[in-house]
């Protein structure tokens, strides 16, 4: 998961990626970059950390441009280093190209020996060069031409950001599984990862980028041009469950909104159950929990503080930091909890190691009975499209029943939101389709 944004035809250029690319900071906290056009040349600051702690004034003030694309990282492949910052950039034949990318290119690995043998030298060990070297490799009449001939070997997910001296380009896998959205303020282009860093940026969003399209801004002006026949729109559900911020629009429908309807359906599908209160995990349980009360007439209480500076332990790249931030960020509020029946929401359970430490503190913090909610259907298998789930082995509903994952969290109940409630909350328009892999363990071809 990482965040892309970029502007085009603003003297603010760089000003406003940087407010895009802060909207986008809950996508990615290892790394941050920009590079900016001037009309000749481009200029890039990679660094490691938050979007405020990599741009200060003094980078700012140098990155000059007109245009500017820039991303936020958290690594699915390739490590967790600086040289794998993005946007990457590449001095070929081509000339200077930039790329900035969300997702993950399954054939890299092929595709890169193939490149090496015939000389190619990579700088990053990340996925993502490799589509620079198949450019630099196998050119068109211009930047376009070359993208729409090398983009189709490319199988996996992924939302690119292209930038070179005169030219922004973006373009969106086949399947659609990471988002892309184009947005319009004044004369200039935006595109991002979610519609909320184009409102925050005070754009409006013109549309979603769509399956096996490309969008070429140069000179002022937008063209749409399609590199591989659109198949079945298949964007990541995990975007409205977990990932999106509650203010971004996905697939016709705000993710504050589907959240809250999926805790209704949460209410429905365990409708007569007993609590004295219901609550969520914060951040995104807290929805889930709202729509639950709503629903079930079962009052909603705040039963954890959050502590909002320890980063999102999903993301965190190491398990053992995972853990510790789990227990640092979250706070049972005693009063609340002690004595009560609770029914708390969680976004997801993936390995179970998190949710048996949330249980554990709720009983430490004198909970009667926790029934656990789940806001969606056990994990059962990998994702393959650039989200950072364990291997099979390590997901706790591949090898275990719903009954015995109870008994490892240590909870009262355990209930799991069906498939069903889950893309029927998400689902806000008539072409939202989703994928759903991990929960079915069926992949595209
Ligand atoms: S497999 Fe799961 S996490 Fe991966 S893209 Fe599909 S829905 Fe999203």
């Amino acid at each position: 998961m990482c965040g892309i944004f970029g502007i085009t035809d603003s003297k603010e250029a760089p000003g406003l990626a940087y407010v895009g690319l802060f909207t986008l900071q809950h996508r990615g906290q290892e790394s941050a970059g920009m590079v900016t056009d001037d009309g000749t040349q481009l200029r890039q600051h990679n660094g490691m950390g938050l979007v405020n702690e990599v741009f200060t004034g003094k980078v700012l003030e140098s990155l000059k441009g007109r245009s500017a694309i820039g991303h936020i990282r958290y690594s699915t492949t390739g490590s967790s280093h600086l040289k794998n910052a993005q946007p990457l950039v590449l001095n070929s034949c081509l000339g200077t190209v930039a790329v900035a990318h969300n997702g993950n290119i399954t054939n890299a690995d092929r595709l890169k020996a193939s490149l090496q043998k015939s000389g190619a030298i990579f700088q990053s060990t990340s996925d993502t060069e490799v589509i620079l070297h198949l450019a630099a490799r196998y050119r068109g009449r211009n930047l376009e031409d070359t993208l729409a001939r090398n983009l189709p070997k490319l199988a996996g997910s992924y939302a690119f950001l292209f930038m070179a001296p005169g030219k922004v380009i973006g373009a969106r896998d086949p399947h659609g599984y990471r988002p892309l959205v184009l947005g319009r303020l004044g004369k200039s282009y935006i595109l991002a990862s979610e519609t909320c860093a184009i409102d925050v940026a005070g754009g409006k969003t013109v549309r979603e980028i769509e399956p096996g399209e490309m969008v070429i801004i140069s000179g002022g002006k937008v063209s749409f041009r399609r590199f591989a026949p659109a198949r079945k729109f298949t964007r990541c559900i995990f975007e409205q469950v977990y990932f999106a911020r509650p203010d971004a629009v996905v697939a016709g429908r705000s993710v504050q909104k589907a959240r809250y309807e999926i805790g209704a359906l949460l209410a429905r599908e365990l409708a007569g159950v007993k609590a004295d209160l219901v609550s969520g995990v914060p951040d995104s349980g807290t929805v889930y929990a709202l729509g639950f009360s709503e629903e079930a007439w079962i009052p909603y209480q705040t039963a954890f503080m959050r502590n909002h500076y320890t980063g999102r332990s999903f993301i965190q790249p190491d398990q053992r930091l995972r853990e510790v931030t789990a227990h640092l960020k979250l706070a049972p509020i005693k009063d609340v909890i002690k004595g009560k029946t609770i029914i708390l929401i969680d976004d997801s359970l993936v390995r179970g190691t998190t949710s048996r430490e949330i249980v554990k503190s709720l009983r430490a913090a004198g909970a009667k009975k926790i029934i656990m909610a789940i806001a969606s259907p056990p994990i059962i298998s990998p994702c393959y499209f650039g989200i950072d789930t364990p291997n099979r082995e390590e997901l706790i509903a591949n090898k275990m029943s719903v009954e015995r994952i109870r008994r490892f969290i240590g909870a009262d109940a355990l209930h799991y939101l069906s498939l069903e409630s889950l893309v029927t909350a998400c689902g806000g328009g008539k072409d939202a389709n989703f994928c759903v892999s991990c929960f079915t363990g069926r992949y595209n071809r």
